[in-house]
This record gives C-alpha cells, sequence and structure tokens, in this order.
C-alpha cells in the first residue's frame, strides 16, 4: 500500500509562512520534537502501568543524534508509535482550527510559541530548519504494521508501509542550508540543556568520555582508564517535582548552585506545590544581594511538565518577587497567548496570589520561629519585603506584622512595637506621631545625637529603596509622619506646646538676617532667625524634608523627575537664644560682624559635610587667624 495525499489545511501552503515568520526562534523546533518524544513514552508508560500494554517496556531512553554528511537530525523514541491511520489524523490535520482563523491569528502572533502551540504546530516547527521530514514509526498496539510518512515541506506527503521492527518514532530531519549551524554538537548539546536539562525521560545524545579507577599499579597508586558513556542530557527528577520531606537543605542547596553557579548560597527558599485549583510545583530561593545595583530580574526559570519555557516570568510572578530565584513548572500558565491576555487569565492571577501568600506565610514563619536570627537576615529580606509592601497591598497587610524597622542602635521593631516605643515622646502638638531617620549615620550624626539627647528614637533607612518605603509608610500608617533628622533643628522636627521663645527683638533678628545673608551671599540658602534652646548649635543647614525627599525618590527612579532637576536649596537656621548670635550683633563692626557670621556658617556646612574646595580652605586661613 502507498498513498499520496495533501495535508489539509485548507489554505495555501502553510510551511513558507512557518519558516519565515519563526526564524528568530527555530532552535524551538529541536524542544518541540523531543517534547513529543517525552509525551510519547510517558504514555506507553502509563499504559503499561494500566495493564493496557503486556509487552516489555525495555529501555525507553530518547536518542538524539546527527550526521554532518547526510545533514540530518534524528529525534528517536520508543514511545507509543503510530499506524498508519494515526499519522493521518494527527499529522496530517493540522490547523483544525480552520484556515481563515489560522491565518487571522498568524498575523496578530509575536512569537512562534504562540503559533506553535495554540495550532498544535509542534511538530511542523521542524520545517523552520528542515526541507524534508521523515517519520518512520510503529505503534505500540499489538498486530500493528510500521509506517513511513514523508514530507518534503509541500503540502504534499507520501505516506507508505515501513520497515521499523521496534516501537517508537524516528523524526529525520534533513535541514535546509539556511540552518546548517544546527548540524554542530556544541550548538545541539546546548539547545538540549537549555530546553530538556530537566525532562522526565532519559535523553541520550552521543556519547562522553569519563575517567573511571582501573585497579591499581605496581606501587599501589590507583590506575585511571577513560571510557565512553552515554551522553545524558537531562536529569529526570528534578527536586521541584519531590516531596519536600524526601528533601534535605544539601539538596536544595545543591539545586541552586547548578542553576546558579555564580551565586553566593540562597539565604532560605520555599517549595512551591499546589494541584488544586491550578497545578504549580516550584521551588523559589531567597537570593544573597551583595549589593543592590546587581538585583537581577528575570532569574526564575518557567517550566512546563518539566520543559523549559522561558525565564521571563513577568506577569506569572508579582513583580516585586522577581527578585527571587528559582523554577515554577505549571501546566496550567497558558504559554502560548499574548501578555494582555496572559494578565488578564484568571488562573495566573491565581498563581500570582498563591505564591504571593506562599512567601508572605514562610517570611511569617522564620519571624515566629527565631526572632534574633531574623533580625540577623533582616539586611537581605528587608529589601524584598520592603518592595513587597510598596507594590502590592494584599502582602502589605501580610508583611506589616513581620515587617521590621531597625534603628541607628541596631535595635529592631516591629511597625507596631516602634509605634508604642515612640508615641509618648515623639508626638508633636497637633496630635502627629513623628518618626526620626537617618539616611547615614555617620554623615548625620550631630542631629541623631541632638534627637538622642532629647530621649528621642532615630530609625536608619539607608537602602535606595528607603526614600520610597518612607513614603508609602506614610501614606498607611495614621497619623504619622517621618521626617529626616537633619531636616530641620530637633525641636522643629517635633514641635511641642510651649518650646522657646526668640530672645532677640525683631529689629535684632533683622539685623542678624541681613549679616547672615551678606555674608553667605549665595541664593540657595534662605536665612531664617529662630528661638531655639541655647543649648542647641548657633547656625544649622538642613534641607526641608518634602524636597530633599522628592529628589532622592527622583534619584532612584521613582519618577519624580522634575524635582531632581531642581537645584538644592537649604535653610540656614540661626538660633537667636544662641550667646554666639549676641556676639555677633555686638561686634566692633561690619566687617567683624561678616566674618563672624561667616565662621558660625561655615561650621554649620563643615558639620554636615558641605564644606569643601575653596571654602574649606579659607575657612581654615580664618580660624586660624582668629585663633
Ligand atoms: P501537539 O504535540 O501539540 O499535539 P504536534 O504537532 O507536536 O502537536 O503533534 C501532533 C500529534 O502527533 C501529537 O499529539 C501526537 O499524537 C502525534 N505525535 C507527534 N510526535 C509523536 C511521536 N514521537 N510519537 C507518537 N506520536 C507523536
Amino acid at each position: 500500500m502507498q498513498e499520496k495525499g495533501t495535508i489539509s489545511i485548507h489554505t495555501e501552503n502553510i510551511f513558507p509562512i512557518i519558516k519565515k515568520f519563526l526564524y528568530s526562534d527555530n532552535e524551538i523546533f529541536l524542544r518541540e520534537l523531543v517534547s513529543n518524544a517525552v509525551d510519547a513514552t510517558q504514555k506507553v508508560k502509563r499504559l503499561a502501568t494500566l495493564g493496557q500494554y503486556k509487552g516489555e517496556l525495555g529501555d525507553i531512553t530518547i536518542e538524539v543524534s546527527f550526521d554532518k554528511d547526510k545533514k540530518t537530525i534524528t529525534v528517536s523514541d520508543k514511545g507509543i508509535g503510530m499506524t498508519g491511520e494515526e499519522i493521518k489524523k494527527y499529522i496530517n490535520q493540522i490547523a483544525f482550527s480552520g484556515a481563515t482563523e489560522f491565518v487571522e491569528k498568524f498575523k496578530e502572533a509575536k512569537d512562534a510559541n504562540e503559533i506553535i502551540g495554540k495550532f498544535g504546530l509542534g511538530f511542523y516547527s521542524a520545517f523552520m530548519v528542515a526541507d524534508k521530514v521523515e517519520i518512520h514509526t510503529l505503534s505500540y498496539q499489538e498486530g500493528a504494521e510500521p509506517a513511513r510518512w514523508i514530507c518534503d515541506g509541500s503540502t504534499e506527503f507520501e505516506i507508505s508501509p515501513g520497515e521499523k521492527t521496534e516501537r517508537g518514532t524516528d523524526v529525520i530531519l534533513y535541514i535546509n542550508s539556511e540552518s546548517e549551524e544546527f548540524l554542530d554538537k556544541w550548538k545541539l548539546q546546548t539547545i538540549l540543556e537549555k530546553y530538556g536539562k530537566f525532562l522526565p525521560v532519559p535523553i541520550k545524545f552521543g556519547t562522553k568520555t569519563e575517567s573511571v579507577e582501573d585497579g591499581e599499579d605496581k606501587e599501589g597508586k590507583k590506575k585511571w582508564k577513560s571510557i565512553e558513556v552515554d551522553n545524558i542530557i537531562n536529569e529526570t527528577r528534578p527536586i521541584w517535582t519531590q516531596s519536600p520531606n524526601e528533601l534535605k537543605d544539601e539538596d536544595y542547596l545543591k539545586f541552586y548552585k547548578e542553576l546558579y553557579p555564580m551565586s553566593d548560597d540562597p539565604l532560605f527558599w520555599i517549595h512551591l506545590n499546589v494541584d488544586y485549583p491550578f497545578n504549580l510545583t516550584g521551588v523559589l530561593y531567597f537570593p544573597k544581594i551583595k549589593n543592590e545595583f546587581e538585583l537581577q530580574k528575570n532569574k526564575i526559570k518557567l517550566f512546563s511538565r518539566q520543559v523549559f519555557i522561558t525565564d521571563e516570568v513577568k506577569d506569572i510572578v508579582p513583580e516585586f518577587l522577581m527578585l527571587l530565584h528559582g523554577v515554577i513548572d505549571s501546566p496550567d500558565i497558558p504559554l502560548n497567548v499574548s501578555r494582555s491576555f496572559l494578565q488578564a487569565d484568571s488562573n495566573v492571577k491565581k498563581i500570582n496570589n498563591y505564591i504571593t501568600k506562599k512567601v508572605a506565610d514562610k517570611l511569617a514563619e522564620l519571624y515566629k520561629k527565631d526572632r534574633k536570627v531574623y533580625e540577623g537576615k533582616w539586611g537581605d529580606i528587608g529589601l524584598f519585603v520592603k518592595y513587597g509592601m510598596i507594590s502590592e497591598d494584599k502582602f502589605y497587610e501580610k508583611a506589616k506584622d513581620f515587617a521590621l524597622l531597625k534603628n541607628t542602635k541596631d535595635e529592631f521593631f516591629t511597625l507596631e512595637e516602634y509605634r508604642e516605643k515612640t508615641k509618648a515622646f515623639q508626638t508633636d502638638k497637633e496630635d502627629q506621631l513623628v518618626y526620626l531617620y537617618a539616611t547615614d549615620a555617620n554623615k548625620q550624626d550631630g542631629f541623631i545625637q541632638s534627637a538622642n539627647k532629647k530621649d528621642y528614637d532615630v530609625l536608619l533607612m539607608d537602602s535606595p529603596i528607603d526614600s520610597h518605603f518612607i513614603q508609602h509608610l506614610e501614606g498607611k500608617l495614621e497619623k504619622t509622619m517621618l521626617k529626616r533628622v537633619d531636616a530641620d533643628v530637633v525641636d522643629k522636627l517635633i514641635q511641642k506646646e510651649g518650646g522657646y521663645s526668640n530672645l532677640l527683638s525683631e529689629d535684632q533678628s533683622k539685623k542678624v538676617k541681613e549679616i547672615f545673608e551678606k555674608a553667605i551671599s549665595n541664593d540657595s540658602y534662605k536665612v531664617e532667625v529662630e528661638g531655639m534652646s541655647p543649648e542647641e548649635l548657633p547656625v544649622t543647614v538642613t534641607m526641608d524634608e518634602f524636597m530633599r525627599r522628592m529628589k532622592d525618590m527622583a534619584q532612584t527612579g521613582g519618577g519624580m523627575g522634575f524635582y531632581g532637576a531642581l537645584p538644592d536649596s537649604y535653610k540656614v537656621g540661626i538660633n537667636g537664644n544662641h550667646p554666639l548670635i549676641d556676639k555677633v550683633l555686638k561686634a566692633e563692626n561690619e566687617e567683624e560682624q561678616a566674618k563672624l557670621a561667616k565662621q558660625a556658617f561655615d561650621l554649620a556646612l563643615l558639620s554636615q559635610g558641605l564644606l569643601t574646595g575653596k571654602d574649606l580652605t579659607a575657612f581654615v586661613k580664618r580660624s586660624v587667624e582668629m585663633i
């Protein structure tokens, strides 16, 4: 029997389109063929388990091979095989949803995956790299006849009796002239490793040399010899397919090293395992971050039934968890649809929520289990948690119980604990609770000390995400404001009833303001004379909280570009109650006044690390003269 026919796609010629459109992605042909081989193998295994296949399963290793001279690549499996009828049914009828829809969809498609999955074109992706494809197959069914199918890339195919004597399918690709790069050992090895490293059926690709012990020599030293062994590409039972209670910490760490050989050990991990209402397994790791500039997204690999799909998990994993590493495997993620569809997909939404919840639960568990250990890791975890709290409200609600604030004395508090700690002292006359924070404990030391002297606590918020976190906290916490400790003099930061009145008269204050403005002669500095405690510094230079925060956020990409572009502007607070200011007023002449004022101003700048270059040199010189 020999039969010729036309592949029913109800449209002219599909292969040139496949080739042209999918060119950039053409390596996935191998993923598709190997996946088909794996499916066919899994099916025969299942039939054997169910007793519906009574023959010997035998060695079910799938083999990928190539022949540089003949220009062929062959994928051989020992799966269920196909009868001639099945070939007609499964291989010949592609684009079953109709030609019109197919062509319509084709125009919209953005990448190969989208088309291939949607129209069951996996097998036909072979024509992206091949002129001619042959199938040699023998079905597992008793008494089945071997069959052979040949297609040269037109819509014409030929089906005839075959010679195959063993159960399974060989797919032979005759590689076209543009795709000869695939007739290369390393190229194929790389592609197989990329997509097939964790497939559930062993995949053999040629052989490799291994050293094995070979007895001892005369001096009793071990001897080694080289032997050729099968080059098996994959690990058929990667840890995410195993049950967590079979696994030890070493297993998780080993797997992590395999995925990310260059990374430090992770802080901890979460084993994901759900089968209802969607199917998802995986292991997510919290990486140890050396510095925030090396934060890397797209470190999570997405698999579908152990076939690698992509490492762009955007939209599947919540944005803030993109910093995690690891793998997610789910057959329920629609892989072949456009991004906008993905976002609206209800399974994807559920998966998103599930992952968020799992991560929150794990953090809560670590927090409860050992607070000290948790505090020790906060430096690394804090970033995720803060990022998560800012970007996802659901996560904020959970995380507010285990998010920590750290003060300049290295003590940690939950949000609730901190409120309790500061409530009594740091509530101002408007009944607002004021949290003070420093971004640089060294530079802001003077201000921190002034605050501590008043029994105020100062938080340390020194990571780039903190400017955003502060802004977010302020929006969330009731009647609470956050102020950087150097945003003003301490009495102004937390204004209490009473306070100090300015002992200078209005005229005197005006005079002092003039003297300082003249001495400073720079528009970026706004001089104000105020009544403060005589203990406070005579002159302080501060930047307004709002202005500074907006600038910080602009710097770390918070969409505050406008503020980032503004010049810095500072407030110069003159303490009208300080004896030195009295001295300035009473100085012999204008020259002397200006000199004292300048000196006091420079001292204030100096304490803030703002006095540099020529100004610093002039200051030192002036100081020497004055001594
Ligand atoms: P999909 O795998 O998405 O169904 P394919 O075009 O890749 O689409 O394959 C079509 C069908 O052809 C498969 O569903 C399967 O029934 C059959 N098939 C393909 N490859 C093999 C194989 N190696 N062994 C047995 N059957 C196969």
